[in-house]
């Protein structure tokens, strides 16, 4: 562990293996990051057992990736570790139906904390709730673990029935192989709160209120949609990529000075007070739960404005240019 951050990070050499190597983990789903737990925890000499509804078409995935498969039920029962990996948006029914099955001292774990910390999945007492969430897609954890390299992870610890979670969560992160990266202790709440703040306000929602506001601009004044969409779309991959490897100073020093004096000076006229204003407001949503209220209820009514939503965006007119120009440009296809 180290203490040169604001909270713990730990490594391999925290982490103890027997706390895991004789227990059963039970991975409930295999999407993203499901199919990566349980073959990186399986490689790693862990017994694993992976959940899936009969008929699932994930069923014939797992079993030609040589795991055992059972019902989320059955799996839930013979395990001492259940890592619940089903869209969060299911979670609450699936939990419903395992729920019988955990008994005390196993372990209850997520990779994201919105059933827990919203109060749609309650534990009961006696089990152990924990938290090991990469910090990138199940396919990134997979491809970095067969190259003998590691995915960086949260842990947070919500209920320590056993007095040995961490401990437990350690050796987890350690079997999927995000211990070799690093594995940064919070909360649940902080790192549901953060993480949904990001995806709204920057990553998601912003950027693309950014790319649309700016292509809107350019071609509302007579630019081309084929310029517009090169400048305010296909070059954000260039920057991002810098601002990735080198942070904000590596982006500045690759664009030209012109850029640089023109975006030192003119990004916080885009990006003003009123934005930071409207930045508080949806943190405010998170933390008061009003978000999450609204996204269970929009669920509960089968998602009748989500849809709508993301009809909407795919009718876009950026998002036809951008289809032409990407099958017109060879570039599309080094990815
Ligand atoms: P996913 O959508 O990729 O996969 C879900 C899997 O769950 C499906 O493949 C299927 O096997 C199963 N499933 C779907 N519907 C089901 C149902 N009704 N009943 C039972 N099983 C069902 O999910 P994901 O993106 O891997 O997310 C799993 C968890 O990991 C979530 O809590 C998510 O927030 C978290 N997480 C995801 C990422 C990511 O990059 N995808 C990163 C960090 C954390
Ligand atoms: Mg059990
Ligand atoms: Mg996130
Ligand atoms: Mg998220
Ligand atoms: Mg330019």
């Amino acid at each position: 562990m180290t203490e040169e951050f604001t909270r713990p990070v730990y490594y391999d050499e925290d982490a103890d293996s027997s706390q895991i190597d004789t227990k059963t983990v039970a991975v409930l789903g295999y999407g993203s990051q499901g199919h990566a737990h349980a073959q990186n925890l399986s490689d790693s000499g862990v017994d694993v057992v992976v959940g899936l509804r009969e008929g699932s078409s994930s069923r014939d995935a797992a079993e030609a990736d040589g795991l055992r498969v059972a019902t989320p039920t059955a799996a839930a029962a013979e395990a001492d570790i259940v890592s619940m990996l089903v869209p969060d948006t299911v979670q609450p029914a699936v939990y419903e139906a395992i729920e019988p099955e955990l008994d005390e001292g196993d372990t209850l774990q997520f990779a994201h904390g919105f059933n827990i910390h919203y109060n749609q999945i309650e534990p009961p007492e006696g089990v152990d709730v924990t938290m090991v969430a990469p910090k990138s897609p199940g396919h990134l954890v997979r491809r970095n673990y067969e190259a003998g390299e590691g995915t960086p992870a949260l842990v947070a610890i919500y209920q320590d029935e056993t007095g040995e979670a961490l401990e437990e969560a350690l050796a987890y992160a350690q079997g999927i192989g995000c211990a070799r990266a690093g594995v940064i202790e919070t909360s649940f709440q902080e790192e549901t709160e953060s993480d949904l703040f990001g995806e709204q306000a920057v990553l998601c929602g912003g950027v693309t209120s950014l790319v649309k506001t700016g292509y809107e601009t350019l071609t509302e004044n007579g630019y081309s949609p084929e310029m517009a969409y090169f400048e305010v779309l296909n070059e954000l991959k260039l920057i991002v990529d810098l601002m990735y490897e080198g942070g904000l100073g590596e982006m500045w020093d690759s664009v030209s000075d012109t850029a640089e004096y023109g975006g030192l000076t003119r990004g916080d006229v885009v990006v003003d007070e009123e934005v930071k204003a409207n930045m508080e407001e949806i943190l405010t949503e998170i933390q008061d739960g009003e978000f999450a209220r609204e996204w269970i209820a929009e669920n509960q009514a089968g998602r009748p404005s989500y849809t709508q939503l993301r009809n909407a965006e795919s009718e876009r007119e950026i998002e036809e240019v951008g289809d032409r120009l990407r099958s017109m440009f060879a570039w599309a296809d080094d990815e």
